[in-house]
């Protein structure tokens, strides 16, 4: 039987009390831009999940829709469903069509009602509906680990019968915690320091430092094909790409060799504050790491971090180098990170960086340069992407 109705579940929007109609507004919103338009003729918020009634060009095509749906944050779980009367025989005869199209020996009917004007029993739906399966197709009950489950969700004056329950990524839906400006640079971590913060409901838009014309443009093209792949979970997304260089040359010619990184650092933080302001973001992302090269010790991050009014999010902090590679690769990012590029922190870079800045220094130092016009040459040079 070819299924008319999506069953959408959640579990983290119903513990957030007065907020449950804005996250279920955005769930709604974000299942929606996965998919062709005109795949669900209505999307309704009833008890506790979403129901999606598909329309007619969209039911046979369901199978294809799945992957996309599976990458939708803040689902549960979804189920593709047959939606009959709640009458014990038609409930019946439905169980046995759905049932009739797999392939397996033993089952189970899960029965589940939510509201008070259910007139059915669950318990007795389970034994009555299972006897009728075993009769009427010749298979065996087997409560405990059965090749086939069938559940049948009883809800708004009708019966929601499914065997595909499809897991959903978790977390809240994209939006919902507002917007974030996520630094990107082509590198492993970032990518996934980005997916985690859309996984908590974060927006994201990226921020991209480049080093050109005193750098290839490689790592511009990197961060383009990493947004195509974050753009599975988030479908539209905005890229700010901006020009370092400039501001790296005066840091060369005006402070100490062993600032250098941190001051570039202090601007792309400064940078991308003014661009979040633009934005109405409230954060700023990085995919940094506690301890896991030399400067990214708490020392810099301090330092760094001290020119920010916003706050600065490091979703991979307790991450191990390894633990970020499985897991990227399993994203679709590692591959196009490891590419080779010229990263814009490497350019005039010393050999011996300072890996406990002292901010009084750092400070010092940075007096000697214009920060207000640079700050603000930068995001006027800034390309803006919207992908
Ligand atoms: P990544 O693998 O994300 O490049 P990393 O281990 O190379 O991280 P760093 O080079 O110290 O670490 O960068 C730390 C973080 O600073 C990055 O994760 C990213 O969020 C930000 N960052 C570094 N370089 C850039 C850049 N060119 N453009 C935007 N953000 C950057
Ligand atoms: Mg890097």
């Amino acid at each position: 039987m070819t299924p008319d109705y999506v069953l959408f579940h959640y579990d983290e929007i119903g513990l957030k009390g007065g907020n449950r109609s804005y996250f279920e507004r955005k769930l709604k919103q974000n299942i929606k831009a996965v998919v062709p338009s005109g795949t669900f003729t209505s999307i309704k918020s009833i008890q506790g999940r979403l129901v999606g009634k598909l329309s007619e060009v969209a039911k046979p095509d369901f199978t294809s829709f799945k992957p996309s749906i599976e990458k939708v944050f803040g689902l549960a779980y979804f189920a593709p469903a047959v939606r009959c009367t709640q009458n014990e025989e038609i409930i019946s005869k439905t169980a046995v069509s759905i049932l009739n199209e797999l392939t397996f020996s033993t089952f189970r009917i899960t029965a589940r009602r939510s509201g008070l004007d259910v007139p059915l029993s669950s318990q007795k739906l389970n034994e009555n509906v299972g006897a009728l399966v075993v009769e009427a197709l010749g298979k065996k009950v087997k409560l405990k680990n059965p090749d086939a489950v069938c559940h049948i969700d009883l809800f708004d004056k009708s019966a929601f019968l499914y065997t595909d329950k499809i897991s959903g990524p978790g977390g809240l839906p994209i939006g919902v915690s507002g917007k974030v400006m996520c630094m990107i640079s082509g590198g492993i971590d970032s990518p996934l320091a980005a997916y985690y913060t859309m996984k908590r409901g974060g927006k994201i838009s990226l921020v991209h430092f480049h080093s050109v014309p005193y750098t290839n443009s490689a790592s511009i093209d990197k961060v383009k094909e990493i947004v195509g792949v974050l753009q599975q979970y988030q479908p539209r997304i905005v890229l700010h790409s901006v020009p370092l260089a400039d501001i790296q040359k005066q840091v060369r010619t005006d402070t100490d060799e062993k600032y250098r990184v941190l001051m570039y650092r202090r601007f792309m933080i400064r940078i991308t504050e003014m661009l979040s302001n633009l934005e109405k973001a409230k954060a700023i992302v990085t995919g940094e790491v506690l301890g896991q090269v030399a400067s990214q010790t708490l020392e810099n991050m301090q330092a760094v971090e001290d020119v920010s009014s916003v706050p600065i999010l490091r979703p991979l902090v307790g991450f191990d180098k390894r633990e970020i590679v499985d897991q990227t690769k399993q994203l679709g990012t590692f591959d196009i990170s490891i590419q080779p590029d010229q990263d814009c922190c490497s350019l005039f870079v010393p050999k011996h960086p300072a890996t406990k800045a002292r901010l009084k220094d750092v400070e010092h130092n940075e007096s000697r340069l214009d920060v207000d016009t640079l700050v603000k040459e930068a995001v006027n040079q800034t390309e803006k992407f919207v992908m």
